[in-house]
């Protein structure tokens, strides 16, 4: 009852009403079904962590049956290890207790369709400021040989352990499926 008075006065204001107040609703309702109090933070269950691209196509947890507090989930856009990546990837590993590693890269990746070039000059020309940074956007052309050289800049890391497995994957968005990319 409560729920269709929200709905009626949202209608009233028109465009007024955000995603985020549609999320908030939706959050309202998943605390009211809440039943995990008390679930550790670390280690994850699996002891995995997952490095995705950010697309809205991934849902990440879903897609490989993770339940809540199975894995630690990073993503950006592309699913690139930077260097934010790696500061979360060392935490994980020596402060998580994660134990592999995996990369998700996917289909229809929206990071294919331009260049860092085009980008920075845009905004370059839109807003009259060059910055410093981003000094990358880490764009690519090639998804197999963009997962490898992910898996390349974790592996050579001398904070991360030699042994870790690290996997790396790509996503069709199409069919739901995982594909590995061999390294
Ligand atoms: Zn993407």
């Amino acid at each position: 009852m409560e729920q269709q008075n929200l709905l009626d006065s949202s209608k009233k204001e028109g465009s007024s009403r955000t995603a985020i107040d549609e999320v908030l609703k939706a959050n309202h309702r998943y605390a009211e079904g809440f039943t995990q109090e008390g679930l550790p933070g670390w280690p994850p269950s699996l002891k995995l962590a997952v490095v995705a691209c950010m697309d809205c196509r991934l849902h990440v947890a879903k897609l490989l049956g993770l339940e809540l507090g199975a894995a630690h989930i990073i993503r950006n856009a592309g699913g690139i290890v930077t260097e934010d990546v790696l500061r979360s990837l060392i935490i994980s590993r020596y402060m998580g207790g994660t134990q592999e590693f995996m990369i998700i890269n996917h289909t229809k990746c929206g990071m294919l369709t331009f260049k860092d070039e085009e980008l920075a000059a845009r905004l370059q020309q839109e807003t009259g400021k060059a910055p410093v940074a981003p000094a990358r956007f880490y764009t690519f052309t090639d998804l197999e040989e963009n997962v490898r050289q992910q898996i390349r800049k974790v592996k050579s890391h001398p904070w991360i352990p030699e042994g870790i497995p690290v996997r790396g994957f790509i996503y069709d968005v199409d069919t739901g499926r995982l594909s590995e990319v061999s390294a």
